[in-house]
């Protein structure tokens, strides 16, 4: 893993940000998302080892004190890391000894939460993000791409029912060349909003690509566009906020 920080998040204050790669340094994601901005090998900085980390994480949360979040992010699902558990533990023990005021924040795709163990730590954290672009299954298969059939859009919105409070992240693109890869259509937006209320998320943050995405044919959704679709969600009783 390695702890990049501090450094200032709109979303999130002046942020820790703990990436746990594996010492390969490879995405380590079961899906493909086609706007997806980690590269093999994307990330340049020392690898640490648990121990090594949580030294430096005691450190960095310490000497900030304006600190308002350590994130688990960056090229890796954090949940997909082997001692997550005991992680999120270790991390929620600094805070407490140091009376820290920040939030522990994680971002997933949700696909771990069938493990109660990963499902345990999930809910002790502040906030969790779980990723939600699509409202059926075929257009998940397209642009999320999982790598095993075995995920599915049924699965991953009874994963995120699972937490008792979940926070939702959704990207929002269109494609002018090939319309079949983009998740901007009034199915799928409609769609979406009626798998919020479903799932009753505490928080729903829209976001969308920036044109720089490896996959070039995709486009950002427009300002207006994206606060449209905000207000219909909110409509519903549900927070939301647009975020790119
Ligand atoms: S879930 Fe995140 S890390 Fe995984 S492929 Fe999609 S954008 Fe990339």
């Amino acid at each position: 893993m390695d702890i990049q920080g501090s450094i200032y998040s709109r979303r999130f204050g002046t942020s820790i940000i703990i990436n746990l790669r594996d010492h390969k340094n490879e995405k380590n994601c079961t899906w493909r998302c086609i706007y997806c901005p980690w590269k093999k090998e994307s990330v340049k900085s020392d690898c640490l080892k648990l121990e090594e980390s949580l030294v430096k994480l005691r450190h960095l949360t310490q000497s900030q004190s304006d600190l308002k979040s350590v994130i688990l992010s960056g090229n890796s699902d954090p949940t997909n890391y082997h001692g997550f558990k005991d992680l999120v533990s270790e991390i929620l023990a600094i805070r407490k000894t140091q009376k820290g005021g920040w939030s522990l924040v994680c971002f997933t795709n949700g696909v771990a939460l069938d493990n109660e163990s990963v499902l345990n730590a999930c809910e002790s954290v502040d906030e969790i993000w779980v990723k939600l672009d699509c409202s059926n299954n075929a257009l998940f298969q397209k642009l999320n791409r999982p790598v095993t059939q075995s995920e599915s859009l049924k699965k991953q919105v009874e994963n995120i029912g699972k937490l008792h409070a979940p926070c939702i992240q959704t990207w929002l693109w269109r494609n002018q060349k090939d319309f079949e890869y983009q998740n901007w259509t009034p199915e799928n937006l409609k769609g979406l909003i009626d798998i919020y209320e479903q799932l009753k998320p505490t928080y729903v943050h829209l976001l969308t690509p920036k044109q720089e995405s490896l996959f070039s044919a995709i486009q950002p959704v427009g300002h207006e566009g994206m606060h449209g679709f905000a207000l219909r969600i909110e409509e519903r009783g549900i927070s939301a906020e647009v975020w790119g």
